[in-house]
């Protein structure tokens, strides 16, 4: 589809050249399918950037093997995440978290 729209524009270019048509008729629409496109490639980033959409269900973390804290470094707040929506940070004062995980440390043999 993308080569016959291209080779169109080039034979409506050709047209217009040899003063065949208007360049109304040809530049108006080869202008609305460009708006078009900007539109639909711009709906597109934004559906790419959710990444705050979960893809599946919510997973429980075990914090007695894996503490995950997020932190906001505009207010300080602390966040112990016990349940995970989605691998990306939450947002706190407009801004990602900042994550920082921390794993228990190994039961000492000796002991
Ligand atoms: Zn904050």
């Amino acid at each position: 589809m993308r080569w016959f729209l291209g080779l169109a524009a080039v034979v409506g270019v050709g047209l217009v050249v040899f003063d065949v048509l208007p360049a109304a008729y040809v530049f108006a629409p080869l202008l609305s399918l460009l708006i078009f496109k900007v539109g639909t490639a711009s709906f597109g980033s934004l559906r790419r950037g959710a990444s705050y959409i979960p893809d599946g269900p919510p997973r429980p973390v075990d914090t007695t093997r894996e503490r995950i804290v997020y932190w906001c470094a505009g207010c300080g707040a602390e966040l112990l995440l016990l349940v995970r929506g989605t691998e990306a940070a939450p947002r706190h004062c407009g801004e990602r978290m900042t994550d920082r995980r921390e794993t228990a440390s190994q039961p000492d043999a000796t002991s």
